[in-house]
């Protein structure tokens, strides 16, 4: 009989490993569904330039059956309760589900409530609908004071709240408005981005572009009438407009099953990715409480060591590989340039690298060749 492997949630990781596995191993050993509550896949990192007007929903999403190998079983469905000792998972119609082995990537949700004012006063982009409205703001905006920076702590992405940043500033320059527009980044650290090296390569480019670093500015409540920010340090900030990302958890089947901790992100053996306490469910990309980055390069990198250690695992062939922590993460500075950003559980950060024209040239080609790359497994 096949091993039944059930993947909760199609983005990023949860494809990825689809995939993988069904090259590795034959139907006779293996049988994979994967269940997500949406047919429709996004590639997130394109909000950012939906936002800036350089991307359209059809550059950015595919009706997600045609995203998965042969083989590989996809049920749209809302996962509401997962039961790690009984090995089942229950769906919103009703339907309950068995594996043999269970893997949940359902990435993370947001929380816009954790600060007062937030969904009334504050723009993001990180879904379509947000990105849209902000795009719509940045075209319009002629004057005044725009603030961008870290609302919520934990949220995918770590850069993109800095490539906003200089992108704005680079539309602002071409639509000309950009000396009437007074520009500034809030941090809630005393720099604006946390690794130190990559951190000097941002600061000198933001002072190059006029863009004030306000330190130590933990946001803690928005006035959207007055148009004020306020910080738990006791700082308020008048704006026209605000930009920050946005307060994000663990998603609401995970936290109404017990499985994450009290954000609902899972806590997961760093190397081996099974969750605590079981060898038989794992949880991969945003969803893990892991210390690495919520980016899709790290779901990538870990959906690609899990589906070979399941692959080992079920046909009792090979050695199993651990999971190195790995991320690589290019960083959109605008002027058509890009920095990037390397590190592991191994290694520091190495030294920031100076915006250049072949990390943008990446990060585009990167855009396009998105869907080829989760179809293949390709990393
Ligand atoms: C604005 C923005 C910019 C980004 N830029 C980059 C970048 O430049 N580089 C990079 O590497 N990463 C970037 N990321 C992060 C990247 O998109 C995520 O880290 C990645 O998608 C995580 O993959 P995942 O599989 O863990 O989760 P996701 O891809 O989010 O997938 C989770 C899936 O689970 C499904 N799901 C959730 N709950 C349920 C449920 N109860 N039942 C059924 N299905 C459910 C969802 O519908 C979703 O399809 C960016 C993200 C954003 C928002």
């Amino acid at each position: 009989m096949p091993k039944r492997v059930l993947i909760l949630g199609g983005g990023d990781g949860g494809t990825i490993l689809a995939n993988r596995l069904v090259k590795k191993l034959p139907a006779s050993q293996v049988e994979v569904e994967v269940i997500d509550k949406s047919d429709v896949h996004w590639y997130q990192p394109g909000f950012l330039f939906i936002a800036t007007g350089e991307a359209e929903k059809e550059d950015i999403s595919r009706r997600r059956p045609g995203l998965f190998r042969k083989g590989i079983k996809f049920t749209k469905g809302e996962v509401m309760k997962i039961d790690l000792d009984d090995r089942t998972v229950d769906l919103a119609d009703g339907t309950k589900k068995k594996y043999d082995y269970l893997v949940i990537a359902t990435g993370s949700t947001l929380n816009p409530d954790e600060i007062p004012g937030f969904e009334q006063g504050v723009d993001h982009f990180w879904n379509y609908e947000a990105a849209m409205k902000l795009r719509e703001k940045l075209f319009s905006i002629k004057e005044g004071k725009v603030i961008v920076g870290i609302g919520g702590l934990l949220y995918k992405c770590p850069v993109a709240p800095l490539e906003i940043a200089f992108l704005a500033e680079e539309l602002f320059r071409k639509r000309g408005v950009r000396d009437k527009i007074e520009m500034k980044y809030v941090s809630p650290i005393d720099r604006a981005y946390a690794p130190h090296l990559l951190n000097r390569v941002i600061e000198e480019e933001m002072e190059k572009r006029g863009i004030e670093v306000v330190t130590f500015f933990s946001v803690d409540s928005v006035d959207p009438e007055r148009k004020v920010v306020n910080s738990l340090e006791g700082d308020s900030l008048d704006y026209d407009l605000l930009i920050l990302t946005p307060p994000q958890q663990g998603v609401k089947a995970v936290r109404d099953s017990g499985i994450g901790d009290d954000e609902g992100w899972i806590p997961v053996d760093k190397h081996f990715l099974n969750i605590e306490g079981y060898d038989d469910a794992f949880a991969i990309g945003d969803a893990t409480a892991l210390p690495t980055p919520k980016t899709g390069v790290i779901a990538h990198f870990q959906a690609a060591t899990l589906a070979h250690n399941l692959a080992v695992e079920i046909s009792g062939q090979g050695t199993k590989e651990i999971f190195d922590g790995q991320s690589f993460c290019v960083i959109e500075t605008g002027m058509g340039k890009a920095s990037a950003q390397v590190s592991s559980y191994f290694y520091d950060v190495p030294p920031g690298l100076i915006p250049n024209w072949v990390l943008h040239a990446m990060k585009l080609a990167m855009n396009k060749m998105y869907w080829r790359c989760i179809l293949t497994g390709m990393i």
